[in-house]
């Protein structure tokens, strides 16, 4: 039961590894009190899934025991190959990173182990709950009006708010700060089940087609994610929402397709997600920041998103530490740089994804690779 007014140090909105992380860096490292607000109740399947090996390191400076997410949480990935600009085949780790082993996630598993751990060091994860209104006290402090399905309306004051509610930024929308979306990828896929062991080859693979690009990988559990990537209006056009018309697209591929010869399906109607590129206006906002997809997101060609949902969560539970214990100019200015960094991070992103897509010249009149010749 939650009581109809409540105070707290740190709100934190969303429950996607970016807030879990927030959340699990200020509960380890300093006193503050942590609310975590969650819109969904977490049922939804979660997407997106391969990492390097520099989840582990997020995971030690959690102080969580990797054994704690069981056997059937990362499996590594052997490279990948990618079928883009070409038929010939290029191997790579990941399209971004040459260096690093990889591995692909059960995010179900993963997202759900950083919310115990949260739970269990007295944070507060508060899920089906939505933000109806966001006002400034005179004190400085947030007034969040917050509402549940069943426990009602109750206001919750908070010293700091952060913003992880990914790619719509739904809180900085509210708060009436802009966003620049850079394109309008979606991503549309389905699971599948292997049936017997044959059938699993630890692979990740990539396929650019005239209307978009395709992966499919290998998951902990035997099952295949196997996913589309296009405009929302080619997806709209091809209506690939509907099993028949995706399953027909994807008998098109040479190579995707064979990866789930002999498995079942699983989910029976495809997903479909926002994929597009996005960064946050960076305009500063006292006692304010947004960290993940909330901040910048990535096209998933690039493998970029969960890394830099917890790297940019680690680092702004360190600037909302010093920015509470010590409320001095120099620490907005930290924030400041913060939010510069991120902007220049995002421009670097920019042209490294327009060089990625360049590189596929086979369907040039096509709307899809046409959109992605320009950078901006
Ligand atoms: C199809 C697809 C494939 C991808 N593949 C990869 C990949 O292979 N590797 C990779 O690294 N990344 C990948 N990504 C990106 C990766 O999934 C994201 O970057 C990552 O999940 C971002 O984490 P986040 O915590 O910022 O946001 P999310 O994981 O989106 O979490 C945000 C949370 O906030 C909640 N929320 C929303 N609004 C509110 C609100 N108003 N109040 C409270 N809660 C709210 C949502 O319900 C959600 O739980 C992929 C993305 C897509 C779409």
């Amino acid at each position: 039961m939650v009581s109809s007014t409540m105070d707290t140090d740190v709100a934190i909105f969303g429950a996607g590894p970016a807030g879990a992380c927030t959340a699990l860096s200020l509960l380890n490292y300093t006193d503050l009190d942590i609310t975590l607000i969650e819109q969904s109740d977490l049922n939804r399947e979660r997407i997106g899934e391969h990492v390097t090996e520099s989840i582990f390191d997020f995971i030690d400076y959690l102080k969580i025991d990797a054994e704690a997410f069981g056997n059937d949480c990362f499996i590594p990935s052997f490279g990948s190959t990618s079928y883009w600009g070409s038929d010939l085949p290029g191997i790579r780790n990941s399209v971004f990173t040459t260096q690093q082993s990889t591995f692909q996630l059960n995010r179900e598993l993963f997202d759900f182990q950083l919310l115990e751990n949260i739970a269990d060091r007295n944070g507060k994860v508060i899920p089906r709950t939505h933000c109806k209104k966001i006002s400034k006290l005179e004190d400085n402090r947030w007034e969040l009006k917050l509402s549940h399905p069943t426990q009602g309306e109750f206001t919750l004051r908070s010293r700091f708010i952060v913003d992880a509610s990914g790619r719509n930024a739904n809180i900085s929308r509210q708060l009436g700060l802009g966003s620049k979306k850079v394109d309008d990828l979606m991503a549309v896929g389905r699971f599948f089940q292997c049936t017997n062991e044959q059938q699993r080859k630890q692979e990740y693979l990539i396929e650019s087609t005239e209307h978009g690009w395709w992966y499919g990988a290998l998951l902990p559990g035997n099952q295949y994610s196997v996913c589309f990537f296009s405009d929302a209006d080619i997806i709209a056009d091809l209506k690939l929402n509907q099993q028949s018309h995706f399953n027909a697209l994807l008998a098109k591929t040479k190579h995707i397709r064979k990866l789930v010869v002999g498995t079942k399906v699983i989910s029976p109607n495809p997903w479909v997600r926002k994929a597009y590129s996005q960064n946050n206006a960076f305009e500063s906002l006292p006692n304010f920041l947004a960290i993940g997809d909330a901040a910048c997101a990535f096209d998933p060609i690039s493998s970029l998103g969960i890394g830099f949902a917890l790297s940019s969560g680690c680092h702004a539970a360190k600037l909302i530490d010093a920015n509470l214990s010590e409320p001095k100019n120099d620490q907005a200015q930290l924030i400041n740089q913060f939010q510069t960094d991120l902007h220049n991070q995002f421009d670097h992103y920019l042209t490294l994804r327009q060089q990625i897509y360049q590189q596929e010249n086979r369907w040039n009149e096509a709307p899809f690779w046409l959109r992605r010749q320009s950078n901006h």
